[in-house]
């Protein structure tokens, strides 16, 4: 079964994996709290690509104590964003392979710029950017009940996508979540973040998502714009990993996805 065109049955739409094993080169744009980590982590079982964080980079980078972990904690701990050089140096080394989903890089023009650079030395381009859609309000109400496993890194929230009773904890809050730090991480977001969107727009690479949608809907747009910006993938023989379909609800996701990192 194919992702239905018309968007009208995907209350019960089931995913047959017609992506194919080509690498993917994705980014997912949006303010915090739109569901970027959830949606990377969820695309990363059905494509087999890398989901990578650069919070989680910067959150392991600080919980190992290393000397760049304190010089940035200061910017993680007020919202603030890292300086450009310091998250184009993190990311640029993963750069150089070819399957992934990056989640929160760029934030900046001068991050979009250097991605350009890394991508163009790789001879390299960007397949799609996903820009997920959300007002304020619901991303405050999403951020303030947000929870991370810390045995797995899976994202929850306390009342749309709880943690099931077998689920390994604990249950941590980030700091940064607290609701003074919220307001001043979504005002970046829109200085900052989302004039991006006109920079991808202008080549043609952007697909807007509307985020308010149930979790597993969300993700099947996603996939649906993934087919239709790259048609190569189409052609692609069936991977052994898409099972026949692939429900996309979240007890399945637990055991189909693979580390997500
Ligand atoms: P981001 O990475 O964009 O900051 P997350 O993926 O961490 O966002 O999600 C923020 C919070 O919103 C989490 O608590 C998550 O469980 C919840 N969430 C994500 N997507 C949805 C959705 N479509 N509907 C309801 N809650 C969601
Ligand atoms: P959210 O899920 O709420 O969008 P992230 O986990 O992506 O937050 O990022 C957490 C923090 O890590 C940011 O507030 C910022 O301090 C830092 N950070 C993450 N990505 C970047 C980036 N691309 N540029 C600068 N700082 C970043």
């Amino acid at each position: 079964m194919r992702i239905p065109l018309d968007g009208a049955s995907l209350d019960t739409m089931t995913y047959a994996g017609d992506l194919g094993t080509s690498p993917t080169r994705l980014l997912l744009l949006g303010p915090q709290g739109a569901g970027k980590g959830t949606q990377a982590q969820r695309l990363a079982a059905f494509t087999g690509a890398r989901h990578i964080s650069t919070g989680d980079l910067i959150r392991a980078e600080i919980a190992a104590g290393t000397r760049l972990g304190r010089t940035i904690k200061g910017y993680n701990d007020r919202g603030e964003l890292v300086p450009d050089a310091t998250v184009i140096d993190m990311v640029r080394p993963i750069l150089s392979e070819d399957n992934w989903l990056l989640d929160g890089f760029p934030r900046t023009l001068a991050q979009a710029i250097a991605l350009d650079r890394a991508l163009g030395d790789l001879g390299a381009g960007l397949d799609l950017v996903v820009a997920l859609e959300a007002p304020d309000a619901a991303l405050i109400e999403r951020l303030s009940g947000r929870r991370q496993s810390e045995a797995t890194g899976k994202i929850y929230h306390l009342v749309s996508n709880p943690p099931g009773p077998d689920d390994p904890g604990p249950f941590i809050q980030r700091d940064d979540d607290r609701p003074e730090h919220i307001r001043r991480r979504l005002e970046l977001y829109h200085a900052e973040t989302e004039p991006l969107k006109e920079y991808y727009a202008a080549r043609g690479l952007l697909a807007h998502v509307d985020a308010l949608q149930p979790i597993e809907q969300v993700t099947a747009r996603i996939l649906w714009q993934m087919e239709a910006h790259m048609p190569a993938r189409k052609a692609a023989p069936r991977a052994p990993w898409a099972p026949q379909p692939i429900p996309l609800r979240d007890e399945e996701w637990r055991d189909a996805v693979p580390s997500a990192s």
